[in-house]
């Protein structure tokens, strides 16, 4: 069996895969990220996500959330669009159902790409909209957070293995950022195996080459196609914080939008999130005080001038 490639990045690399700025351009000629995220219960990962496209340089972020996060998101981020659902409805009903996902289809149409999971719950309408995105085949999709828990239960996804592991099978639009514990519930194999074999593991999670991309995010992620294989050695354990996840899921649709492939954009994404927390690190002089937030400023210091 020949081994896939396996590599990894320096700073140098990533600043020379960066996606290019055009002299005279607009802002239709850097994307548009939908960023499908929240819940009543949870609005800051749906901001932290759709910040962090902004920062990477995305044109335009349109935020499709539960109708209680709305006042907030249009405050943190007024450059955001907004659009909401009512998260009170029974949406068991199939009117419900059909209102939210007439909405979100048209959204779907606008957007270049898509993020979907960071604080959506695993609530009714996170199934009804995941189902609407998975059927997009041709914008690229990033699946975060509650996005992957919902996503585990569906078994269509999924080949099964006779010892009750499975392999994930999505089509090559769609890239996964499980850490390890999502990645137990996709993959059905148990975290100390997952962890002491983290790339091995990631292989054998895939059906095959050249599908969906998968980043196994943990101190050393991997980022995976089933061919190559990238390794990530920046950053460090001032990203072991809440919600630093949701502003990496971001950051690779900014990247995706401005028409990155996949995998490549995965690797960038992974490689300057670590830069981030590296020069944080650098500035600040410390560890412990980093949150997921000061992310969003730190990439301000890091992206190409
Ligand atoms: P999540 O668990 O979804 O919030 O994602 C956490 C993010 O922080 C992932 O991208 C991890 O790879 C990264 N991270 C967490 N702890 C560390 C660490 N000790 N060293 C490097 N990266 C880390
Ligand atoms: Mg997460």
């Amino acid at each position: 069996k020949v081994l896939p490639r396996t590599y990894t990045l320096t700073r140098e690399d990533a600043m020379e895969m960066m996606p290019p700025r055009i002299l005279r351009s607009n802002k239709g000629s850097y994307g548009k990220v939908l960023v499908i995220a929240g819940s009543p219960e949870i609005s800051g990962a749906c901001y932290l996500s759709a910040a962090a496209a902004y920062r990477m340089g995305c044109g335009l972020v349109k935020v499709f959330t539960a109708a209680e996060n709305g006042p907030v998101i249009k405050n943190l981020l007024p450059e955001a669009l907004v659009k909401t659902y009512d998260s009170e409805l029974d949406y068991t009903q199939s009117l419900n159902r059909f209102d939210i996902t007439k909405s979100l289809q048209e959204e779907i149409k606008w957007a270049t790409c898509i993020v979907i999971g960071p604080g959506i719950g695993t609530a009714e309408p996170a199934g009804i909209m995941l189902d609407e995105v998975l059927k997009e085949k041709n914008k690229a999709v990033v699946i975060d957070a509650d996005g992957l828990n919902v996503l585990a239960k569906k078994e269509t996804y999924f080949v099964k293995r006779e010892d009750g592991t499975r392999k994930i099978c999505l089509p090559e639009n769609v890239v996964l950022t499980p850490h390890l514990q999502e990645m137990t519930r996709l993959t059905r194999f148990e975290l100390p195996v997952i962890r002491a074999k983290i790339v091995e593991q990631a292989l054998l999670s895939l059906e095959s080459a050249n599908c969906q991309t998968l980043v196994l995010k943990d101190a050393r992620t991997v980022v995976t196609d089933g061919g190559e294989v990238y390794i990530n050695t920046i950053g460090n354990n001032a990203l072991s914080t809440g919600g630093t996840g949701d502003v990496l899921s971001g950051m690779i649709a900014g990247l995706l939008a401005q028409g990155m492939r996949p995998t490549k954009a995965a690797v960038l994404g992974v490689c300057l999130h670590g830069l981030a927390a590296e020069e944080y690190v650098r500035r600040k002089g410390g560890r412990y005080s980093m949150m997921a937030g000061d992310l969003l400023d730190m990439l301000q210091e890091i992206l190409p001038k």
